[in-house]
C-alpha cells in the first residue's frame, strides 16, 4: 500500500496559500500529481507568479484566485469558481496578541472568520463535489492551540478548538463514504511570518537570536525544533493515502512533542 499516494488528476483547492504552511502544502500535493488551486485575498502578479512556478516545476495544472476567508460569500465563491475540488485544505489564518480584556472586538472578529468560518462555508460547498466525485479529503489546518491554551490568545485558541470540533461533526457526517475530514495541529513552523517575529524579540528582551528560538518561541515545544513548511505537506500527503482511508475525525499533531507536556 501507498504511503504517499499518486494524486493525479485530484484537484487541490488551499486557502491562505501565498506564503507559509499553505504554500509548502499546495507544492507537496503538486510534487504527488495534484491540480492545485493557490489563495489568498490580494490580487497580485506575485501571486499569480507563484502559480507558474508549480506549472513549470511539477507539470500540474496550478492556479491562484484570490477571494477574501474572512468573507463568507467570498470563500463559498472560491470552491463554487474552481467548480471541483477532491481535496480541500482550510489553511488561511491570522493572529493577535492582547489580553481578553484589551482584545478588540473587531480582531476576535476577523480571526474566527477567517481562522474558523472560512472552513465551514468552503467545506459546505466542496462536499458535494466530494461527493460527485466519489472521494474527498477535508483538512483543517488547525494548531496545537486546538488542543492546547496560552494566554493572550483568546480568539486563535477559541478558534482552533473550534476548529478541531468542526472537523470531528464533518467526520461523523462523511463516516460511511470515500471522504475523511481531518486536522492537522502544527506546533511552531518556520514561516515568513515567525521569521518576521525574530527581530523585534530580540530587541524586545536584548537576546541572541538563538536564545529567542530556543527560549522564547520554542518554550513549550521539547524538540527545541521548528516543524517545516515540508513535513506539514508530508502530513497532508500522507492523509490523502490510501493508508489513511479509516483515519477520520482526529487530529495529528505534528508539534515537536508540545502537547504531550
Ligand atoms: P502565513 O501568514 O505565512 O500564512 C497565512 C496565509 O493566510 C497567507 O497565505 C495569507 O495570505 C492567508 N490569509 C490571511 N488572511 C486571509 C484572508 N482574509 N483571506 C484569504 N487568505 C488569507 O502563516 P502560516 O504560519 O503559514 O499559517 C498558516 C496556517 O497555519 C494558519 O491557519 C495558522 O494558524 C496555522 N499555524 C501556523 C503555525 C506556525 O507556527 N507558523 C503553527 C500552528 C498553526
Amino acid at each position: 500500500m501507498a504511503i504517499i499516494t499518486d494524486l493525479s488528476g485530484k484537484t487541490a483547492v488551499i486557502t491562505g496559500s501565498n506564503s507559509g504552511i499553505g504554500l509548502g502544502v499546495a507544492r507537496e500535493l503538486a510534487r504527488a500529481g495534484a491540480n492545485v488551486v493557490l489563495n489568498s485575498y490580494t490580487d497580485t502578479p506575485e501571486n499569480h507568479a507563484l502559480a507558474a512556478a508549480i506549472v513549470a516545476e511539477h507539470g500540474v495544472s496550478a492556479r491562484y484566485i484570490s477571494a477574501d476567508m474572512s468573507k463568507g460569500d467570498e470563500a463559498r465563491g472560491l470552491i463554487e469558481t474552481v467548480g471541483t475540488c477532491d481535496i480541500l485544505i482550510n489553511n488561511a489564518g491570522i493572529q493577535h496578541v492582547a489580553p481578553i480584556e484589551d482584545f478588540p472586538a473587531a480582531k476576535w472578529d476577523a480571526i474566527i472568520a477567517i481562522n474558523l468560518s472560512s472552513a465551514f462555508h468552503t467545506t459546505a460547498m466542496a462536499l458535494p463535489l466530494m461527493r460527485k466525485a466519489g472521494w474527498g479529503r477535508v483538512i483543517n489546518i488547525a494548531s496545537a492551540h486546538g488542543l492546547t491554551a496560552s494566554p493572550f490568545k483568546s480568539a486563535y485558541v477559541a478558534a482552533k478548538h473550534g476548529i478541531v470540533g468542526m472537523t470531528k461533526t464533518v467526520a461523523l457526517e462523511t463516516a460511511q463514504e470515500p471522504i475523511t475530514a481531518n486536522a492537522i495541529c502544527p506546533g511552531y513552523v518556520l514561516t515568513p511570518l515567525v521569521e518576521a517575529q525574530i527581530p523585534d524579540t530580540m530587541e524586545k528582551y536584548d537576546m541572541s537570536r538563538e536564545d529567542v528560538i530556543k527560549n522564547v518561541m520554542l518554550k513549550r515545544q521539547p524538540s527545541k525544533e521548528f516543524a517545516t513548511v515540508e513535513q506539514m505537506g508530508g502530513t497532508v500527503a500522507f492523509l490523502c493515502s490510501a493508508a489513511a482511508e479509516q483515519i477520520t475525525g482526529t487530529t495529528i499533531s505534528v508539534d515537536g512533542g508540545w502537547t504531550a507536556l
